[in-house]
């Protein structure tokens, strides 16, 4: 990844009381949770920092999801790590497949032109798989449908950056052609500033990391999500390049949203490879041990700061 300054600063936010916090209502919440088995000891790295700093407070459950069976190793070494319920589900064979439109044909020489060109999993089918569930599917398991919100977390631990341009060639132009289609579903005072430079005419590549989210599940519950997603995957970008659920997620986001209702967890330190977000403002208060100066400079996120305060 290019390098670039940081060139928006990001403006002094409200510091937010970490106190009285027992007062507030508990939400119908839980942690999401994709991951493979062979990933246990990464992910209960995660989930120790998890409880550590939060959740050994509040007791929200966990759900992990997976496209094979999770193993009996597995349920012990991670329920193990909480006190908190802990669920398991399987994911549908459906939503983990390449549906019947795709042609497999020319989805395989595309992967494989991504993989000489060195696209960061270019090549890999089960890559696309994961990115196709995260866009479209993870809201819709049965094990979620008793909850609101929930927050999304990964095995080994906010983050906005600019997406790798091979991966998404088209996708803008399906967007705007959905936008087209469908201009009563793009809300009026939305964050399309966030993501394009021009109002709207092209992609900036801006787009919030996703392995880390906190979300509304009506969001992606919605009519005009669902017809989003479905009209995405119908184009086949999922499988003939490799749009990614960060750049779905956060494109809806943008264009379904209010501004004021997309939130940048400021105070959560959070670090996956190779990128870091160390609170600046509010180290001290939120008794943060990592060092601001490792924050990543190719960043987003001065830019959705403004445009969303
Ligand atoms: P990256 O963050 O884009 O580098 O991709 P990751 O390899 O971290 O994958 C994103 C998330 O999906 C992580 O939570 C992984 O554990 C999970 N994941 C990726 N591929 C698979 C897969 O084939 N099966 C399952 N069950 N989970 C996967
Ligand atoms: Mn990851």
């Amino acid at each position: 990844v290019e390098v670039k300054q940081k060139s928006v600063e990001i403006k002094q936010l409200p510091v937010v009381s970490t106190k009285n916090t027992t007062h507030t209502k508990r939400a119908k919440a839980v942690f999401v949770v994709l991951v493979r088995n062979r990933d246990i000891h990464d992910l209960r790295a995660s989930m120790r920092e998890l409880e550590d700093r939060f959740n050994h407070k509040y007791n929200y459950p966990y759900l992990f999801l997976n496209d094979e069976e999770f193993t009996d190793e597995f349920k012990r070494l991670s329920s193990a790590m909480t006190k908190a319920k802990t669920e398991y589900g399987l994911i549908p064979e459906e939503h983990w497949s390449v549906p019947d439109w795709i042609d497999i044909d020319r989805a395989r020489s595309e992967m494989k032109k991504m993989e000489e060109a060195d696209v960061i999993y270019g090549g890999s089918e089960s890559y696309r798989h994961m990115c196709r569930f995260e866009s479209g599917f993870f809201f819709r398991h049965p094990l979620l449908d008793k909850y609101d919100y929930y927050w999304r977390v990964e095995p080994g631990f906010t983050v906005s950056l600019y997406e790798y341009e091979e991966t998404i060639k088209t996708l803008w132009k399906t967007v705007r052609e959905f936008m087209k289609k469908y201009p009563e579903y793009i809300e009026k005072d939305n964050a399309m500033d966030f993501i394009s430079y021009d109002q709207g005419e092209t992609y900036n590549l801006c787009h919030f990391w996703s392995n880390f989210e906190i979300g509304d599940l009506n969001l992606w519950r919605s009519e005009r999500y669902l017809k989003f997603f479905d009209f995405l995957d119908h184009k086949g970008g999922f499988f003939y390049e490799r749009w990614g659920d960060a750049p779905v997620h956060s494109i809806a986001a943008a264009l379904f949203l209010k501004k004021k209702e997309i939130h940048f967890f400021n105070e959560i330190g959070y670090k996956h490879e190779p990128f870091m977000h160390c609170p600046v403002e509010m180290n001290l208060q939120m008794k943060c041990h990592c060092n601001p100066q490792d924050n990543f400079g190719y960043s987003c996120t001065g830019r959705l700061v403004n445009v969303a305060w």
